[in-house]
């Protein structure tokens, strides 16, 4: 659709940005809801993020995604950050207020809850105990999404322990960390596993996890979406239980931002689905 003039404009900064599926996945939204706007990649170096960021409201934006190494920055760089950005971390979405203000948030925990419920309808994170691996940036955003939803108990396992240990100190109850070793047996009645590490990814290795102790019926997901189908996917799949992709959580994670730029609240159909893992492929 050709742009006017007047054309809202978002954007994803990161570096390199090259790899983002954001402005393929915002693309086929604007197309989809005949919007007058674009959604641009900008290749912004690190030691040049917030003056780029603070040029935003000057250029007309409206907002922009912020991937990495961005994230942790533009913490600092927003003139307000919600509550949630600052518990994870990190700020993955900035919208332009009307007073030219930037305001920060972050959208993972979002995605990652949205995802499961669109999946398994009647999902909630109140059903049961979650065993979550991993203890870096995605799980932080996972094990608060997690405790907001109300799960009972969250055993949160991790190669290097103190870094669970620092994650489960800061979020507080329900989480426990559970030791790398032990891995197996905390998935005893647990109602949820989730893969928050970068392992299963293309070109890494699989995660190393037996489940012969996870109940039948617990929900496995993962936020690895290169490829969308984990080893972890598929060695649970096989065994009957439930699974729930990461490229879900991708396309979830997106809407907030997609509605506060352009006034549509956007839907995440298998149609967006089929195209972004085009897009995947093609990478
Ligand atoms: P990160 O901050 O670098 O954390 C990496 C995690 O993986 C850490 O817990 C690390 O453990 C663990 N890990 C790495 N190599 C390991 C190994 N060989 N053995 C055991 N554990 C290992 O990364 P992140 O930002 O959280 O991202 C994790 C994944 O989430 C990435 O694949 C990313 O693409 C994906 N992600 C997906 C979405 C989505 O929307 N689907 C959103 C955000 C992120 P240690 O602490 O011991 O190093």
């Amino acid at each position: 659709m050709a742009i006017s003039g007047k054309a809202k404009l978002a954007a994803v900064m990161g570096w390199p940005v090259g790899h983002s599926l954001s402005p393929r996945l915002h693309g086929f939204w604007i197309e989809r809801y005949r919007i007058d706007a674009a959604y641009v990649p900008l290749a912004v170096r690190p030691e040049d993020f917030e003056a780029a960021l603070r040029m935003l409201p000057r250029l007309g934006f409206a907002g922009a995604n912020v991937t990495l190494p961005h994230k942790e920055a533009a913490l600092g760089a927003c003139d307000s950050v919600d509550r949630g950005a600052r518990r994870v971390g990190a700020v993955n979405t900035v919208v332009v207020k009307e007073n030219g203000r930037l305001h920060g948030f972050n959208t993972d925990g979002f995605g990652f809850v949205e995802n499961l419920k669109a999946a398994l309808p009647g999902w909630t994170a109140a059903k049961g105990p979650a065993v979550v691996v991993g203890a870096g940036g995605a799980a932080r955003a996972v094990v608060a999404a997690l405790v907001d939803g109300g799960a009972p108990e969250v055993r949160l396992v991790n190669r290097t322990r103190g870094r669970a240990e620092a994650l489960a100190a800061e979020i507080g109850a329900p989480v426990a960390t559970v030791d790398w070793r032990r891995r197996g047996q905390a998935l005893a009645g647990a109602a949820l596993l989730v893969n928050a590490t970068t392992l299963g990814m293309t070109g890494a290795a699989a995660l190393d996890l037996a489940l012969d102790a996870l109940p039948a019926d617990a929900v496995v997901t993962d936020v690895v979406y290169v490829p969308p189908r984990t080893p972890l996917l598929e060695a649970a799949g096989g065994r009957g239980n439930p699974t729930v992709d990461g490229l879900g959580m991708l396309l979830h994670q997106a809407r907030p931002g997609f509605a506060a730029w352009f006034g549509v609240e956007p839907e995440v159909t298998d149609a967006l689905r089929a195209f972004v893992r085009e897009g995947l492929s093609r990478r």
